[in-house]
């Protein structure tokens, strides 16, 4: 099936969605069915029904020694029937485990497609077609790949996306649809990219119709970013000469010739509007055109969706996309659902797709095609994709919330084994993020301070074992420093565990087997750190989502040496 795209072709991919995937399975099998992993259970057959009987349902750990062989040299073949012509890298996890994939120019092909889609909508929901009325300042970034040992290179998806021809040649870079050309993108270090993807939107502002990125935590690094340089940016802006720190020679010429010459003027408002104490709405006053921010917000960066509304005086938060290194999965149609309602439509010509019902993982006889999900009901995915994953769990849970045509719509709702536990209560990502909305609000209502990031671990080292919380806080008022109330630290200790279920509450309560939730107060830059060590371990900025529960000793090591203060529940939670 040809991948270029106009709107139309979805609304004919989500009316067919049932025959789509049956040939995609089709195409699938045949050109896999010969792989020395499915002949063990297909015998050279392409029959669906033979796959469903026989091949099994995996997890990373089944198909790793095949892909692994890959990786050290052996031939395309052992696990992928079309030539695997390198890896795409999973980002950081609680274990800090990196996970590879065997991928090639199909795949870029498929992002591209999702990319593609999902500016389309955009464009024509905020009717302002970006490629003729406007610009997106999009805090995109490359990476330096890496290499498997038999010379084949590895890195994140949207690094392979941006190094390829798809990314090249795309029709719309005629447009300029960024402010940022691509030497910024592709520019490997992200301090410098970071640092003129500012300059080339400032330098251009009254063209800015919207601000993006592909997680929030990359616009959120950018935000404060522009905290740290803007007196520099805006005398670069001042002078027209860019910062001789930028070195890279691709970059630093493109942004030059974009920055043309001095321009005092907008200099002398980039200062005024930065200095100013409050940083509240700092996006519509330095870019008074953009209509919207564009950047997934759901799963675990729903974290970030209060410091995102401060800063842009409540734009429209926009979450188009939702993927990952196994696939490509689906597009929000509706982009100005609010953050909290966004759904996304799989795409039925990405991969073949199945779900496990949740809560009946025992019995993989429950599985079911993607046109046959019940509204309303939890399932964690199953991808079998055209480079060499066959019935592989995602480790996503979903609940199907509508149908797109003839084609179910999901709502992210966790990792699966992102849980917390130190007793026989367990807390899933949604409970956390939960806890962390309830919190977050006493702390913004009650002290000076926002939430710039978290993460926990159970510490089950003493007797009772108790959930800690680090906190990155920053002051909301750019000049203020931030203030440790104990009382209201406290307070948001609470308010996390008053969160929680009744189990929770009966082991910290009655039995006083678990024991005080902590919050432990972290430097400023901490989480950085964080994501610097686990992108030294292979992971990607753009693509990078600070783990929500952490159990990698080497990472929680990386936190406690940054700890400046301890808070403590004062007391139980009520029981329910
Ligand atoms: P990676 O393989 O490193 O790209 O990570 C992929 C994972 O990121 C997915 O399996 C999800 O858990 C998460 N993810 C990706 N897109 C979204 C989204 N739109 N909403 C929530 N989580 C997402």
């Amino acid at each position: 099936m040809s991948l270029s795209v106009e709107l139309k072709d979805l609304e004919v991919l989500t009316t067919n969605a049932k025959q789509i995937q049956d040939d995609v399975l089709k195409e699938i099998l045949t050109l896999n069915t010969n792989t020395e992993y499915l002949q063990r259970f297909l015998h050279g057959s392409s029959d669906k029904e033979l796959f469903k009987k026989n091949v099994p349902v995996v997890s990373y750990g089944d198909v790793k020694p095949y892909i692994e062989r890959v990786a050290n040299g052996e031939p395309s073949d052992v696990i992928s029937g079309g030539p695997v012509t390198r890896f795409v890298q999973s980002t950081g996890t609680s274990g800090g485990i990196h996970k590879i994939f065997p991928v090639n120019d199909k795949y870029i092909e498929k992002l591209g497609y999702l990319v593609d889609v999902s500016s389309l909508i955009t464009s024509k929901h905020f009717n302002d077609n970006v490629a003729e009325k406007g610009k997106k300042m999009a805090f995109l970034y490359n990476r330096l790949e890496s290499k498997t040992p038999s010379g084949l290179p590895v890195s994140s998806s949207f690094t392979s996306y941006f190094m390829s021809d798809y990314f090249k040649n795309r029709p719309s870079k005629c447009n300029s649809e960024y402010t940022s050309p691509d030497q910024v993108i592709l520019c490997p270090d992200n301090n410098q990219s970071i640092y003129c993807h500012l300059l080339c939107g400032l330098s251009q502002r009254g063209k800015v119709v919207g601000v993006s990125a592909t997680f929030a935590h990359a616009l959120v690094k950018a935000l404060n970013a522009l905290q740290i340089y803007w007196k520099e940016l805006s005398s670069n802006i001042r002078s027209g000469h860019v910062s001789e720190w930028i070195t890279d020679i691709n970059c630093r010429n493109s942004v030059s010739a974009i920055l043309g010459g001095p321009d005092p003027e907008l200099a002398d408002l980039v200062e005024r509007e930065c200095s100013n104490n409050s940083w509240e709405g700092i996006i519509t006053r330095l870019w008074p055109k953009a209509k919207f921010i564009e950047c997934i917000v759901t799963g675990q960066m729903a974290q970030y969706i209060p410091t995102l509304e401060f800063y842009s005086n409540k734009l429209p938060i926009v979450s188009m996309i939702y993927g990952s290194s196994e696939s490509i999965f689906g597009v929000n149609v509706d982009p100005l659902s609010k953050p909290q309602d966004v759904s996304y439509t799989f795409l039925p010509n990405i991969s073949y797709f199945e779900f496990l019902p949740v809560d009946h993982e025992e019995d993989m006889n429950n599985i079911v095609d993607l046109v046959d999900v019940k509204l309303g009901c939890y399932y964690e995915t199953v991808v079998t994709s055209y480079f060499g994953l066959h019935r592989y769990l995602v480790g996503d849970i979903l609940q199907v919330t509508g149908f797109y045509n003839n084609t179910p719509q999901f709502r992210f709702v966790r990792r699966k084994n992102t849980v917390l536990t130190v007793n026989s209560e367990t807390k899933t990502e949604e409970d956390i993020l939960k806890g962390i909305a309830r919190a977050t609000l006493v702390l913004e209502s009650s002290s000076n301070s926002m939430l710039m990031g978290f993460t926990c671990y159970a510490d089950i080292s003493t007797f009772p074992g108790h959930y800690v919380f680090y906190w990155e806080l920053k002051a909301k008022d750019v000049n203020d420093v931030v203030e440790l109330d104990e009382k209201v630290m406290a307070e948001c200790c609470y308010a996390l565990e008053e969160s929680f279920d009744a189990l929770y509450k009966r082991l910290r309560s009655k039995e006083g087997s678990v024991g005080a939730l902590e919050i432990r107060v972290v430097q400023q830059g901490t989480f950085d750190s964080l994501m610097e060590y686990f992108i030294s371990k292979g992971g990607s900025s753009a693509q990078y989502k600070t783990p929500m529960c952490i159990n990698s000793s080497e990472a929680l090591a990386v936190l406690e040496d940054k700890v400046l203060a301890r808070f403590y529940s004062e007391k139980s939670p009520p029981l329910n």
